[in-house]
């Protein structure tokens, strides 16, 4: 019997592109024709030898043409192949020649000879479909790199590079040809060299880690570009044995960031310039009337007060939102008491002469590390929607709670509450239950902002509710 490799290799030799013996567009007979004429060819062979050895010629012969016909053609050509050979061996090789052996040891032998055939054509064909479906994958994974948009590189941990795909070279203006001689870091720029060599460094200190890290790569031309790249360590991977590093061109993005950005610092200052003028204007003008007892104008004065107030609150919120938007609300992380923060909150809202009272519940002492104006905003946020969406109760209750590894701050009202069809939709934006939005002022936006701070600390933000009962909003962040 043959030798498992010598299979192989004759599998591979037959593998290589052979348009006679290609089956693809061939009627199905044509397979059959051809597995019988192989078998004449080996016949032909095996009698031309037989004339000058004798009767020991070897049978490998019509194995090579079972393995010749089950890779091109499958298994059933392989079967005739083999009952066709079994035949023709009776009939010429065993003794008496030119006529059909009925010896039971010749019959025996062929037995062997069949059985053998059939394994083989059996184990060629499983074989065939195993190699074709590798050489498939191989060819789907070749070609879904190569026409990636995502630039995809293999790099040595000196940063030397081995493999690079078009997109590579389309986004950096460099060929593989470049590569030979230029470096990953060659391509960095020099102020943020260290930093991506860090993350370059801690991906290939940890097996199967993956780093996104944003940076810039200077073109070939020399103008720099913005990539948003993947470090993924995949030097234990036998098949890759390198580090990987995919990336995208995101140039245009980091611009129109930066344009957004910009537009942000000058519309938010262009904006509060003057309303904190108006706003400084009319306490003067409040407290004027006042003195001069002059109550109609005061009240008047107060309401337009008010109403600035409003504005200044809603460019805020349509701010914020701009900045959630593009991605560019940054938060300054400090370490802070968060019950110092809840009473600084409470106390400032709590007015003389306001309907509602802030109750707040002694809660356990907790240290937060976080942005403490935006979790002060999302605080504010509910104690204001509290108040105003409860307009017959005269009550706020704040109270907070360790609840596993976080810190959960409760708002309870006794107001007019949120249906269940629409409880899930309130922390979307623009967001605004049917029924209040005659009745009370507002653009939807709070409650998506806060949902979005808390998440941006690793927090999540929820609210039990029950219609014309009252709500408990909740937002928990990390110890
Ligand atoms: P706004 O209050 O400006 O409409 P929010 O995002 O703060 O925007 O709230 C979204 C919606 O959720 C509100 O319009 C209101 O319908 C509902 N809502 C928020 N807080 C409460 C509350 N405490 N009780 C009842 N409904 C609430």
């Amino acid at each position: 019997m043959w030798k498992e490799d010598q299979i192989t290799n004759v599998l591979n030799l037959t593998m290589k592109n052979n348009s006679f013996l290609k089956s693809a567009a061939k009627p199905w007979y044509i397979k059959y024709i051809i597995s019988l004429f192989l078998v004449a060819v080996a016949t032909g062979l095996k009698l031309s030898f037989f004339y000058s050895l004798g009767s020991k010629t070897p049978f490998l012969l019509y194995f090579a043409v079972i393995i010749i016909v089950v890779r091109f053609y499958g298994k059933w050509p392989a079967v005739f192949a083999c009952i066709l050979s079994t035949i023709v061996i009776n009939y010429f090789f065993f003794p008496p020649y030119y006529s059909f052996s009925i010896k039971e040891n010749d019959a025996l032998q062929l037995i062997i000879f069949l059985l053998e055939c059939f394994l083989l054509a059996y184990t060629g064909d499983s074989l065939g479909k195993v190699v074709n479906h590798v050489a498939e994958t191989q060819r789907t994974f070749k070609v879904l790199i190569e026409k990636s948009s995502d630039g995809v590189m293999m790099l040595k941990l000196d940063g030397h590079i081995t493999y690079s795909n078009p997109a590579v070279w389309k986004i950096t203006g460099y060929t593989s040809e470049d590569f030979k001689s230029l470096d990953f870091w060659a391509m960095l720029v020099h102020e943020e060299m260290s930093y991506v060599k860090e993350k370059f460094y801690n991906s290939a200190s940890h097996t199967d880690r993956s780093i996104k890290v944003q940076h810039k790569i200077i073109h070939k031309l020399g103008h720099p570009i913005w990539v948003e790249s993947t470090i993924t360590n995949l030097i234990e991977e036998p098949s890759v044995k390198s580090m990987v590093v995919s990336f995208i061109d995101v140039t245009e993005r980091v611009v129109r960031d930066h344009q957004m950005e910009d537009f942000i610092g000058v519309a938010s200052h262009e904006l509060k310039t003057p309303l904190t003028s108006l706003k400084a204007y009319t306490q003067v003008l409040e407290m004027r009337m006042k003195k001069e007892e002059n109550v109609t104008s005061a009240i008047l004065v107060n309401k337009i007060d008010k109403q600035i107030n409003r504005v200044v609150s809603m460019i805020f919120d349509l701010l914020d939102v701009t900045k959630l938007q593009s991605g560019i609300m940054h938060l300054n992380k400090v370490h802070f008491d968060l019950n110092d923060l809840i009473s600084e909150i409470t106390d400032s809202m709590q007015n003389p002469g306001q309907k509602h009272q802030i109750i707040t519940e002694p809660g356990p002492a907790v240290i937060i590390n976080g942005d403490k104006d935006r979790i002060g905003q999302v605080l504010i946020n509910l104690l204001s929607n509290g108040m105003k969406y409860s307009p017959d109760a005269n009550s706020i209750h704040v109270f907070t709670k360790i609840e596993d590894n976080f810190i959960v701050i409760y708002v309870k009202d006794n107001g007019i509450g949120i249906s269940r069809e629409e409880i899930d939709k309130i922390f979307d934006r623009f967001y605004r239950v049917g029924n209040v939005k005659e009745s009370f002022q507002g653009l939807g936006l709070g409650l998506y902002i806060s949902s979005q701070i808390v998440v941006r600390h690793g927090g999540r933000m929820g609210v039990s509710s029950e219609e014309n009962k009252g709500s408990v909003f909740w937002f928990s962040l990390p110890l």
